[in-house]
């Protein structure tokens, strides 16, 4: 479904992808974890054609993307959902509103249609009391859960996200981690930057260590949590576990 072939990607003299390879078939989890720095992010960004690499080819859906043609990254970035650290909620907008905008805008979906399925996809991210509220009256936990809510109202093939509870209250984890994992126990794609271990091991089905731009080492979430093969995968999950 998603291939990186030997992609690189540097930022000046900054290396922050080195001849990076990986797949992602449908319905796969795959967490990337790593040091900071380590380039989990520029990954990520690549195949959502945020970034586009130096060298290498991204496969979308069976498709090689035209780094050259802006349509064909829109094309696939479209069938993808992104969600990142911070909610990047539209702060001025309600939550329904911020659900409704770009079903409507871009898919052209009638208004009727759109707000019938924010309020359930609101349901679904447990918030369904919430529609009229705005971003700035919801805690970190919530704003996530709404922006998670938001992508899939575009209907994405594929969900990425980017350490998407780095920046939340211990306590708030939790409902946004379990969220996921019933996206991910319907069949979703997703690629997870995350530090969350116990989401990694229960839910990946592959995790993939990268340190220094490189993948070190990919494996089964089991194998690779109590027989990390490297020194580095080793001392780096000592530190975090
Ligand atoms: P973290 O865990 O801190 O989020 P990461 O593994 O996601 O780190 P990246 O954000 O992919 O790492 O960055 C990899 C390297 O590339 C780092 O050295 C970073 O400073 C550098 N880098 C990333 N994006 C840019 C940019 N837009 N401009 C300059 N350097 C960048
Ligand atoms: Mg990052």
């Amino acid at each position: 479904m998603i291939k990186l072939n030997h992609i690189s990607k540097s930022f000046g003299t900054v290396d922050a992808v080195k001849d990076v390879s990986l797949e992602i078939k449908q319905g796969e989890i795959v967490c990337l974890i790593g040091p900071s720095g380590s380039g989990k992010s520029t990954v990520l960004r690549c195949i959502d054609g945020l970034e586009i690499p130096d060298s290498g080819t991204v496969e979308i859906f069976d498709e090689v993307i035209d780094f050259n043609n802006e349509a064909s990254i829109k094309q696939a970035r479209s069938r993808m959902g992104f969600v990142f650290q911070h909610f990047n909620l539209f702060p001025h907008m309600s939550v329904l509103d911020n659900l409704t905008l770009s079903p409507i805008q871009v898919l052209g979906m009638d208004k009727e249609s759109a707000e019938k399925q924010a309020v359930a996809l609101l349901k679904r991210v447990g918030l369904e009391d919430k529609k009229d509220a705005y971003p700035k009256q919801l805690s970190g936990g919530q704003k996530q859960r709404v922006a998670i809510a938001r992508s899939l109202a575009m209907n994405p093939e594929m969900m990425l996200f980017d350490e998407p509870t780095s920046a939340l209250d211990p306590e708030m984890v939790v409902e946004v981690l379990e969220v996921m994992k019933e996206l991910a126990k319907d069949g979703m794609t997703m690629a997870v930057v995350t530090h969350e271990m116990g989401f990694a091991k229960e839910i990946a089905n592959r995790v993939i260590f990268l340190e220094d731009g490189q993948i070190i080492e990919e494996k089964d979430p089991q194998t690779f949590f109590t027989n990390p093969e490297t020194d580095r995968a080793k001392e780096f999950l000592s530190k975090i576990i």
